[in-house]
Formats: C-alpha cells, sequence, structure tokens
C-alpha cells in the first residue's frame, strides 16, 4: 500500500487544515484528538510519508525514529503526565481498526483508563 499524500494528518502537516497543537520540533507534531476518548487525548505524528507502525519501523531513518519517540516522551512530559501516568496507543491495520493512514501514537490520560481492551 503506498502512503496517502491527501490523508488528514498530511493535510495537517502541510498546515493545510488546522489542528489543536501541543508540542512540535523537526520530528514530529501533537496535537489535540478533535474526538476526545479521554479527559487528555493527544495524537503525536512523525514528520514523514509513514503508513503506520509496521512502516515507519522499517523505513525511517535512525535519526527520524530516535526523535520521534523522544518527542511522544516529550509531549507527555509537557502535558504533565508523568505522575498520574498515560496509555500509549498506535493502531497498525485493519484488525486495530486504524482509520487514518499516517502513523499516529495516541496519549491518552487525564482519569483511570481501566482495562486495556474493550471490544
Ligand atoms: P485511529 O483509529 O488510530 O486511526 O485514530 C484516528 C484518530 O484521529 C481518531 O481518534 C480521530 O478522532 C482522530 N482525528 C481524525 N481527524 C482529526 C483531526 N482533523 N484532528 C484531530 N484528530 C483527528
Amino acid at each position: 500500500m503506498a502512503y496517502d499524500p491527501e490523508n488528514i494528518f498530511a493535510k495537517i502537516l502541510k498546515g493545510e487544515i488546522p489542528c489543536d497543537k501541543v508540542f512540535e520540533n523537526d520530528y514530529a507534531l501533537a496535537f489535540n484528538d478533535i474526538n476526545p476518548q479521554a479527559p487528555v487525548h493527544t495524537l503525536v505524528i512523525p514528520k514523514g510519508e509513514y503508513i503506520s507502525m509496521a512502516d515507519f519501523s522499517v523505513n525511517a531513518s535512525e535519526e527520524l525514529v530516535t526523535g520521534f519517540f523522544r518527542a511522544v516522551g516529550e509531549t507527555a512530559r509537557q502535558l504533565g503526565l508523568e505522575e498520574g501516568g498515560y496509555r500509549l496507543i498506535a493502531n497498525t491495520g485493519e484488525n486495530a481498526h486504524q482509520e487514518v493512514p499516517h502513523l499516529h501514537f495516541h496519549i491518552l490520560s487525564g482519569r483511570p483508563l481501566g482495562p486495556m481492551l474493550s471490544f
């Protein structure tokens, strides 16, 4: 599957549609989810054309992999989530119900989140 440069997160990265920005550096952009599932629900996306974790983990440079993962941690830190804790989710592919084909990590927090999966 080829990367779709018109997906919604690609448009956010290009500045074609707005987002509620939380954090940005050379490697990543973090913004609040438009349909939050918890009091804190922030998405972190890499700056690059990667469909999913499967794609990113194989094809991204060492620098981008490192920079992106540091940015995920930094976003959570800046949101003040380290003390209370938070959950990371990266839905990948059909079984995980990935809707947007640009890698994104969900940061969820702000209340006890309960069991890991709901069906
Ligand atoms: P996933 O199912 O893991 O692909 O999650 C996609 C997420 O993107 C969902 O939680 C959506 O609410 C969120 N989303 C879709 N469009 C936007 C947008 N324009 N701005 C912020 N979040 C969005």
